[in-house]
């Protein structure tokens, strides 16, 4: 067994984290075993996971159901190219997804990440404009919007400001404002106006030369828990599509429930042309993505010869492993008891937030479904706000996991986590915020 020094040092001569300042940043902290809502760490540390692994795992960690999935899979086929080939996981769960997922969505492309699935789905939009010969090419999408680190995604999600070194290598996207609110947001409505007036004014600009309008739908993640109206999101999607432009949700976060309902695009009463599906999407156990769509793109890429054809796929598309942890995680997302778990993060959650309201210092509280977010204090908001990394540390040491989007605070648990984690997280940030006096 390698100890936990032992692990800590070679870590640090051989491993590069994503997202880290390796200078600055913290050592990595070991991590030997996960248990339902809880990682333990190799010194015997124990934490409750309140953003799931970012955003990943969906019932709990090692939840046994999937791993069993996993495990029977692998004994029986691990993997065959799928080109010429398919396998009984990834057909039935083509099936499963297309069958919870809005009726018009019936087709499903897998890749391996949430911005693989965001490729895809740029990819299919472009080409099939010009499989009909039409000269649609421009993008639309939201500022803050994130979709990924691969180049297409960063294009869609460059004004989110991660990408200052390639900015110069990005294809050209349009932006409008994201109406962004919150708990007793006074201004909501004048700020939706000012949205969709912008839509408008794009679309009777651009709208005929327009491929597709790409969104988080009802909560940008990684902007900092950004959250909008359903009603908003709607009309913004109807105004596009009335444009002839392709809707492309990106529901690599906020799928499987995470917002309250199955898909925040059934919140929003909506059906996009495209859906992005990813991290929940095998319950947090394994790297798979999905993008599906409708009849209509994918007959689009139809033809005699190869030409129209979609000439896209990555060594492990539709991985027989992730497929069969995707159909148990289904398993478990439609028994009965996760519908119930999801109501009740969400009333905590909304308890919460109430008890919140007393603390002056933390501010746009809000909510959707299972995701929770305050706003702390800070004289340099943005994504290296000080505050967050302290805030962490605070949590960290009374055994609670966080990690703050610069000074944005969220809650997004593994829907295995209890009432009382919940509550403690709460109380934790209200003892954190009289730190800041
Ligand atoms: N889209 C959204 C909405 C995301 O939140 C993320 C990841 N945080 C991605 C795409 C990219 O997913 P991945 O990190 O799996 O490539």
């Amino acid at each position: 067994m390698t100890g936990s020094d032992d692990l800590r040092s070679l870590d640090a001569r051989h491993v590069w984290h994503p997202f880290t300042q390796a200078r600055t940043a913290p050592p990595p902290i070991p991590i030997r075993q996960g248990r339902g809502s809880r990682l333990i760490a190799e010194d015997g540390r124990e934490f409750v996971d309140l953003v799931s692994s970012w955003w990943v795992t969906l019932h709990g960690h090692a939840e046994p159901a999937i791993a069993q999935a996993i495990a029977s899979q692998a004994a029986r086929l691990e993997q065959v190219m799928f080109a010429g080939f398919t396998h009984e996981p990834a057909v039935r769960l083509a099936a499963r997804l297309t069958a919870l997922l809005p009726a018009p969505l019936t087709r499903v492309f897998y890749s391996d990440d949430g911005s693989t699935s965001v490729e895809v789905a740029l990819k299919l939009a472009l080409q099939y404009w010009r499989n009909l010969g039409q000269p649609r090419h421009r993008m639309l999408a939201f500022e803050g919007g994130y979709h990924g680190d691969t180049f297409g995604a960063m294009a869609v999600g460059r004004s989110s400001g991660f990408y200052t070194p390639f900015q110069d290598k990005l294809f050209a996207v349009d932006f409008i404002p994201f109406p962004a609110t919150w708990i007793d947001d006074p201004d909501v409505a004048a700020t939706e106006a000012r949205s969709l007036a912008a839509l408008d004014r794009w679309l009777a600009d651009h709208g005929s030369e327009a491929a597709a309008f790409i969104a988080e739908p009802l909560v940008q993640g990684a902007a900092g828990m950004r959250m909008c109206r359903p009603a908003f999101l709607q009309e913004a999607a109807k105004r596009a599509r009335a444009a002839g432009l392709l809707v492309i949700f990106d529901e690599v976060m906020t799928g499987f429930g995470r917002t309250g309902t199955n898909f925040a695009c059934d919140a929003a009463g909506i059906a996009p042309d495209l859906i992005c599906l990813s991290k929940g999407l095998t319950g947090g156990f394994l790297p798979l993505a999905a993008t599906v769509c409708t009849d209509q793109i994918h007959d689009a890429f139809l033809d005699a010869g190869f030409e129209k054809a979609f000439a896209h796929g990555h060594s492990y598309t539709a991985n027989p492993l992730g497929c069969a942890a995707a159909l148990a995680s289904l398993d478990l997302l439609e028994a009965p008891e996760t519908a119930t778990r999801i109501r009740r993060i969400g009333a905590a959650h909304a308890a919460g937030l109430s008890q919140l309201s007393n603390c002056a210092a933390l501010t746009r509280r809000r909510q959707t479904g299972t995701i929770a977010a305050v706003t702390l204090p800070a004289t340099d908001a943005g994504y290296s706000a000080a505050i967050g990394p302290r805030a962490a540390g605070y949590f960290l040491e009374r055994g609670l996991l966080v990690r703050p989007i610069g000074n944005e605070l969220y809650f997004l648990p593994p829907y295995c986590v209890t009432d009382e984690e919940i509550a403690a997280a709460y109380r934790t940030a209200a003892d954190f915020a009289r730190t800041l006096r």
